[in-house]
């Protein structure tokens, strides 16, 4: 009997992505043994509406480009193609109606878990998938709503520490300091050819 495919979602603004996103999708498939994670880049974020967001198909292309080179990994255009802001519960429910008979885990950092009680339709959003907290460096220990949090459907896992953040790398950029090795090869070529982050 063929066994149900296990799917990874990894959804992110990724602008850029980075190698802590990388590890974590990493980690996170081999723990729990995923025939695949799906990178979605966010459309127009809702909760970074402070700043300017690159444009998605920058955003989408960097994705595909970091994800290339890794048999298991693959990118969603669920959410950059869905007009309006990105809600959690419209990418699991586009993906399941996509993967009908897989198992769905939501990969995120624990900062972001730690906002889920903001999210829309949270009731629904645990039907749908199972989640996945990466903890990682620099991260104020988890102040979780434990009572409010169907725990069942939570697993928090330790990824390997990686001090990296997309909101760092383009500082980095901005300042002309390298960021060879907190991402991808070609995403350090990407980002120079298109000038992203430069501030022009
Ligand atoms: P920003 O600094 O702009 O917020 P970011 O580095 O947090 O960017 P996002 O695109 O916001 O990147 O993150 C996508 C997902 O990856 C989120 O769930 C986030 O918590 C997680 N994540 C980001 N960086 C890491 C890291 N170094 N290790 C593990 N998970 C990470
Ligand atoms: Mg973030």
């Amino acid at each position: 009997m063929e066994r149900i495919r296990r799917i990874g979602v990894m959804g992110g603004t990724f602008d850029p992505i980075h190698h802590g996103h990388l590890v974590a999708a990493s980690e996170v498939q081999a723990y729990f043994d995923l025939d695949e994670v799906i990178f979605v880049p966010t459309g127009q974020p809702w909760q970074k509406s402070d700043r300017k967001v690159s444009p998605a198909e920058d955003r989408y292309l960097m994705t595909v480009i970091a994800t290339a080179s890794n048999p298991r990994f693959s990118v969603s255009r669920v959410d950059i193609d869905r007009p309006g802001p990105t809600y959690t519960i419209d990418t699991l429910r586009d993906l399941s109606r996509l993967y009908p008979d897989a198992e769905l885990f939501f990969i995120t950092g624990a900062d972001a878990l730690a906002q889920i009680l903001t999210w829309r339709d949270v009731d629904e959003t645990f039907k749908l998938a199972q989640f996945v907290g990466c903890t990682r460096p620099g991260t104020e220990a988890l102040e979780l709503p434990l009572d409010q949090l169907p725990m069942d459907r939570i697993t928090l896992l330790e990824v390997p520490a990686l001090a990296i953040s997309s909101t760092e790398c383009r500082a980095r950029v901005a300042k002309g300091n390298p960021t060879w090795y907190l991402v991808p090869d070609g995403i350090v070529q990407y980002i120079a050819k298109r000038e992203l982050y430069t501030n022009r």
